[in-house]
């Protein structure tokens, strides 16, 4: 089959792999539909070191169910599923309190030992636990957004709920890739009645008011932090978004909370400290986020996308087959694409 490789920085290929195939009885064999290049696949794009053997990519991935292993009883062979971006056996402690991302028998998919997304089959430990069922058909036309429930969708909205958005509140979202966008959407969902927005972008800026940004703020760093507090009385807001992970973006994000305000912080951290840790101290401003658990969010978001209440396929504004794999990474790498959406 072909699989998405990347052997280093700028170095991302197609190339034929060992078919994937059912190991554990816990396992499901999905066919790959639809895939997606990730704004976290650009850390590596950008600064792996270079690899003999590479490593496998794609963590947000829809498929068909071609077989599962004998001690798999809620998914069922020909079921279109989708693959949250964190593997998960569904029944331990964390799971159980809605944690999937730290599941004890969990882990993370591509990597040298698993399959990756961004290939036409998919080997998926802990099927049961793993896998959501979809009710729709394979090339139904909310694909892309179902897709984005794999991880976009469901981080922004971790971003939002880890920052404590809430009805008539005030809401800021430091940067506009997809996540950021989907943090748009999650606060609006939420009832935030004011929604600033931090990027410089046009294409994303225009997405965002479409989504239901209330403010722009273009400026970056002190010019920043200033034009927020200006947009809010000179307080800040009440819930910060971080979608990026940069130093920069976490010292802008933890600068514009206000006072007993909280800062959901989604974006992987680049650096091992984190700023403005005296003032944010003073303010009681709590400091919360991480991985998303998508699998936990499936519940709640997706009866919103069914029914159109939220569209955030949108964030899709590149797309090709598997061919077009290594150009997606280089159209986001570049900044000519938001996300690219790979059908198979
Ligand atoms: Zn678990």
């Amino acid at each position: 089959m072909r699989a998405t490789v990347m052997y280093g920085a700028g170095d991302v290929r197609v190339e034929n792999v060992p078919d994937a195939q059912i190991k554990e009885s816990t396992d499901a064999l999905v066919v790959v539909t639809r895939a997606a290049i990730c704004g976290s696949d650009l850390w590596p794009y950008k600064g792996m070191q270079p690899s003999d053997i590479g490593r496998r990519m794609g963590h947000e991935f829809i498929g068909v169910v071609e077989a599962v292993g004998k001690d798999v009883h809620k998914i069922k062979v020909g079921d279109l599923v989708a693959a949250p971006f964190a593997w998960s056996d569904g029944t331990c402690e964390f799971c159980q309190q809605g944690l999937h991302t730290s599941c004890l028998h969990g882990g993370w998919w591509g990597g040298t030992e698993l399959d990756g997304g961004q290939g036409e089959a998919v080997r998926v430990p802990q099927a049961d636990g793993t896998l959501y069922p979809l009710p729709v058909s394979r090339d139904h036309a909310l694909m892309p957004s179902l897709l984005t429930l794999t991880d976009v969708m469901a981080t922004g909205h971790h971003a939002a709920v880890t920052a404590k958005v809430s009805r008539g509140k005030i809401a800021a979202v430091v940067g506009g890739g997809a996540v950021g966008l989907c943090g748009v959407i999650a606060a609006k969902r939420l009832g935030a009645e004011q929604i600033i927005f931090l990027d410089r972008h046009a294409d994303r800026i225009s997405l965002a008011k479409e989504f239901g940004a209330t403010d722009i703020v273009s400026e970056r760093g002190d010019t920043a932090i200033e034009r927020v507090l200006t947009l809010t009385n000179g307080l800040g807001a009440h819930s910060v978004l971080e979608c990026v992970g940069y130093e920069e973006s976490t010292r802008t994000a933890l600068s514009i909370a206000r006072a007993g305000g909280a800062v959901g912080r989604v974006g992987v951290p680049q650096d091992e400290a984190m700023p403005v840790a005296m003032p944010t101290f003073f303010r009681n401003v709590t400091i919360s986020g991480g991985p998303a658990p998508a699998r936990a969010y499936f519940d709640e978001l997706l009866p919103d996308v069914l029914e159109g209440r939220i569209q955030p396929g949108k964030v899709f504004d590149y797309a090709g087959d598997i061919s077009k794999v290594p150009d997606g990474y280089r159209a986001m790498y570049d900044r000519k694409a938001i996300k690219a959406i790979i059908a198979f």
